[in-house]
């Protein structure tokens, strides 16, 4: 056999393999069927069943022929839906938002493969994303709930709802330009997980080339945090400032 026809009969068995397994996938974890119910917004992250599960990135990586080092999401994400339509439409089976259908909180689902000589890799990340960022899904009455929610979230007992609180506000008022807003959140006093949420988010923001001229007016204040006393917020709130310059 020729090696043209080698490596055209490998790579129509990865194809028809990948797909086989991608559209399993897809079944198996994301049904298309909506609930009918409607979410109860109110829920934190930490009060839905689901999202409580759900880090703020999953991911899950497969390789064909290495079955030890498959890593699946968690199974929590398979409670997700659809919040678009994704028939017929190639590029968003890979790539499109889900919603969950507890708490109304969306995620960004991102589906990735590459072909190799002994097989192929797939990879899967699912990222939560901010009242903001799901906006174009989000009704405006609903949109002003969510808000007050996370404003009530800032002071939540647990950590990763205080974090999602604190990134979701930097995210509205970042889109608003409304750096005076953001700055009240940046005081010594603030809490530290809040900090957090806030400073991953703009450094997420830098890596995107996203608001980073409206980040660089906070620069007095992320010069001031780069000595606080907690090391991380310390050192991202460095990392922010090297983004900036
Ligand atoms: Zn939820």
């Amino acid at each position: 056999m020729s090696s043209t026809l080698m490596w055209i009969k490998l790579f129509k068995r990865n194809t028809v393999r990948r797909c086989l397994i991608h559209s399993l996938r897809c079944l198996i974890l994301f049904p298309m069927s909506k609930t009918d119910s409607r979410p109860n917004y109110e829920l934190s992250l930490a009060d839905c069943e689901i999202c409580c599960e759900l880090s703020g990135v999953e991911t899950s990586f497969s390789k064909y022929g290495w079955p030890d080092s498959d890593q699946s999401m968690d199974p929590a994400a398979s409670r997700l839906e659809l919040a678009e339509s994704i028939e017929g439409d190639y590029r968003k089976e890979n790539h499109h938002v889900k919603r969950c259908p507890l708490c109304g909180t969306y995620y960004q689902y991102d589906y990735s493969y590459e072909y190799l000589v002994n097989g192929s890799e797939d990879e899967e990340e699912l990222t939560r994303l901010t009242p903001t960022q799901a906006r174009r899904f989000i009704e405006d009455e609903t949109y002003d709930l969510l808000l007050q929610k996370m404003e009530r979230n800032l002071n939540h007992d647990d950590i990763p709802t205080r974090r999602y609180a604190a990134r979701s506000l930097a995210s509205h008022y970042l889109e608003l330009g409304d750096m005076t807003k953001v700055r009240t959140y940046l005081t010594p006093d603030t809490d530290n997980e809040v900090l957090r949420g806030i400073l991953y988010f703009f450094w997420n923001c830098e890596d995107d080339h996203y608001k980073v001229a409206e980040i660089a007016q906070l620069k007095d204040v992320l010069k001031k945090l780069r000595g606080h006393a907690d090391e991380n917020i310390a050192a991202i709130s460095g990392y922010v400032l090297k983004g900036i310059k």
